[in-house]
Parts: structure tokens; C-alpha cells; sequence
């Protein structure tokens, strides 16, 4: 059988899966990229803005998207996933199911590329997510945020807005006791996009510690406080009473061993990242392990391999930067070129 005839199917169309449908088809083999949603790009097609450099998410996924239009080689199914898959041999049968019906194809290697989901917050009653209907969660907030910058239709009344950090990680009693990596991030972005939107408001974002351990991580956090002049609390709110359409809440600063109260217009709430559902479907439907926590799993000497010719990247594996998804799909894409060009 010659090189070209090989297949990969990529199931998720994020950072992570496009990333290794491009290096694939880069490499010259065939690939099937099956998306359950109608547009490519992930959950970073739903971000407002990316740290830690402030870019416009939007212009990277056009820039791969025009990667992959120059790529005959890679099939692209949006609105499709994937119901069935039987091993045969090397290769897996496996069932596409789309809006116009089901196909099956013949596929060499698989990439599970399928995402994350964050943590339902109304675990936390005191803090009345789903009840509060200004007590969003973080991605929530960065539609807001994306609609407020794309329309510049902005609230007028927007005074104050706080941020919880670690909610559902961390916490052993109430969510799980990992870190989900990438909020204290996120949340300083998002607080320093409403200080560049609002310029008169104020951001609080209450913290047990903050973590900023990457490349330009630390400084990007710091130019939030120092610049943006973003509030950072310690300690972990107690509760969120509503309080004449506003949002009243009690917390303990802890650096300074005192009670506090800040009334916001919006309460933002860093929830923990967890695996998709689309995650723990294709971990059934390929028979291959995961964590504690239902992240894929594999073992330390082939990192992104679960299974024999299974291989995953992005956060399904875990909590991970835009960028260390996009890494993880290259190197996701390496191993199956490898695998196809030892095969011939
Ligand atoms: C509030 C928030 C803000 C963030 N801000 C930043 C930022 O500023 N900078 C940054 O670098 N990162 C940021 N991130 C992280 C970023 O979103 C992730 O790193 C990135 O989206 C991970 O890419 P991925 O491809 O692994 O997963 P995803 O982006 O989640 O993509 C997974 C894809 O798989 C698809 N899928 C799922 N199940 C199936 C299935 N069964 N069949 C077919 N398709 C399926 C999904 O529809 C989705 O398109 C932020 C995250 C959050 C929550």
C-alpha cells in the first residue's frame, strides 16, 4: 500500500485538531476531520481576546483555516460525529454520523481531539450560579465581552465586576482537588479587558494564590495589576446576596485577616475545566483509559498515546493553553506520520 493512502481521523476541530489535521495533510496523507459543530476553531472561537499577548483569537483560526483549504488531502466534516468504530486489524471501521445521514470510512490512526467542558458552578449554591442571572461563568463572560467589543454596545451601568477564581478546583469537598491551569489567566484577561472597556469601573478578582508559570504568563498578569490597576483580593468568597439588583459579596481578605464586602454588577466565576462529554464517548468508544477524572490517559513513555494507533492532544488530556493544544496537536501529528511511515 503506497504513503498516500493512508487515512488519520481527527475527531474535534479546536486548536489541538486542526493543528494536527494541518501537520498531517502537511505530511501528505489523507485525513478525515469530523467537527459536531457547525464551524471549526473550538472553544477559542468563543474568546474574546487571547493571553498572553492580547491577540484576536479569530485571526489564528482564519490563518488555519486557510492552512487547511490549501490541504485536498484533509476531509473536513462539520455537524458530524462519530457513533461507531470496529477494529479491524491496523485499521478501524468507524461510523460518521452527519445531518444528511451516516458513512462509514476506513481510517489507519485516530487523534481525539475533543475538548474540555468546564465545571457546573451550581454546586456552589451560596454563589448563585443558574439563580443570579448576573453570576455568569467564564465563558459566559467572555461572550459578553467579545459581543461588547465587536458591538460597542456596552452596558453604561457597569461599575463593578469580581472574579472567583478556583471554583471547582482545588476544592476536594465540592469539585475536584486538581488545578485547572489556565484560569488565573484567563481571569486576568478578562479583568483587564473590562478595565479597557470600562475604564472607570472596578475589577476584583478573589484568589487563593495565583499561578502564572508559562512563557510572558507572570508579566502579563502583573501589567493587569499594575497597569490595568485590577484589585487582587485573597480569599475565598463566602457567599453572594442579591442587594437592590446588585450583587453583595462577603468574603474574607485573608492577607489582611479582615472581612470584606464589594458590591458588583457581575459576578464572574473561573469554574474548574473538565473533560468533554465528547471526551468520554470516544474514551468508550475506543476502549481506552482514562484518569481519575475522566481526562485521557496514557503512559509516561509515549505521552499522547491511549491506545494502539489512538492518540490524543488538547484538553482531553487536560487543562491546556490555546498554545500547548495547538503543540500537542503537532506532536499528536508527528506520531501518526511515524506510525504510517514505518507501516510502508
Ligand atoms: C473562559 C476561557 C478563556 C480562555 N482564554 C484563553 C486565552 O486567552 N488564551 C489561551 O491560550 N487559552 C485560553 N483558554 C483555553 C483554550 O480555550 C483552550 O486551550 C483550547 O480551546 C483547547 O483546545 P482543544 O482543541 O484542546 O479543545 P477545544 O477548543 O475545546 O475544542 C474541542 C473541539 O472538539 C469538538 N468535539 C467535542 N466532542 C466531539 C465529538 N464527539 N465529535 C466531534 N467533535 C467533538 C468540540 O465541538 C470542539 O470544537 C480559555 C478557556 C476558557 C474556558
Amino acid at each position: 500500500m503506497s504513503n498516500r493512502t493512508k487515512t488519520a481521523l481527527i475527531i474535534g476541530g479546536g486548536p489541538a485538531g486542526l493543528e494536527a489535521a494541518i501537520k498531517i495533510g502537511q505530511a501528505g496523507y489523507s485525513v478525515t476531520l469530523v467537527e459536531k459543530e457547525p464551524v471549526l476553531g473550538g472553544t477559542l472561537r468563543k474568546l474574546c481576546s487571547s493571553f498572553p499577548r492580547w491577540e484576536n483569537p479569530q485571526e489564528l483560526i482564519d490563518f488555519k483555516l486557510q492552512q487547511l483549504d490549501q490541504l485536498p488531502v484533509v476531509r473536513v466534516m462539520t455537524d458530524t460525529v462519530v457513533n461507531a468504530a470496529e477494529r479491524r486489524g491496523d485499521s478501524f471501521l468507524v461510523t460518521l454520523q452527519g445531518k444528511e445521514g451516516s458513512n462509514q470510512v476506513d481510517v489507519d490512526a485516530v487523534i481525539i481531539a475533543t475538548g474540555f467542558e468546564l465545571f457546573d458552578a451550581s454546586v456552589y449554591g451560596e454563589y448563585g450560579y443558574g439563580t443570579y442571572p448576573n453570576v455568569l461563568n467564564s465563558l459566559e463572560f467572555e461572550e459578553k465581552l467579545k459581543e461588547w467589543t465587536a458591538a460597542g454596545d456596552k452596558p453604561e451601568a457597569l461599575q463593578t465586576v469580581a472574579f472567583f477564581k478556583c471554583v471547582g478546583s482545588r476544592d476536594r469537598s465540592k469539585g475536584y482537588p486538581y488545578c485547572s491551569k489556565i484560569c488565573c489567566m484567563y481571569a486576568a484577561k478578562q479583568a483587564g479587558l473590562v478595565k479597557d472597556l470600562f475604564p472607570d469601573s472596578k475589577c476584583y478578582v478573589f484568589y487563593m494564590d495565583y499561578r502564572a508559570a508559562g512563557k510572558e504568563y507572570e508579566e502579563f498578569v502583573r501589567s493587569v495589576i499594575e497597569q490595568k490597576h485590577v484589585r487582587y483580593v485573597r480569599g475565598r468568597p463566602a457567599k453572594v446576596i442579591p442587594e437592590e439588583g446588585r450583587l453583595l459579596i462577603r468574603a474574607e481578605d485573608t492577607l489582611m485577616g479582615i472581612p470584606i464586602e464589594v458590591t458588583a454588577d457581575v459576578v464572574v466565576l473561573a469554574n474548574a475545566i473538565i473533560p468533554s462529554s465528547g471526551t468520554k464517548e470516544m474514551a468508550e468508544l475506543f476502549g481506552i483509559k482514562t484518569g481519575k477524572y475522566g481526562f485521557l490517559d496514557s503512559d509516561s513513555k509515549s505521552p499522547l498515546q491511549a491506545g494502539d494507533r489512538v492518540f490524543f492532544a488538547g484538553a482531553c488530556g487536560f487543562a491546556v493553553e490555546s498554545l500547548g493544544a495547538q503543540y500537542q496537536g503537532a506532536a499528536a501529528a508527528a506520531e501518526v506520520v511515524a506510525l504510517f511511515n514505518q507501516a510502508d
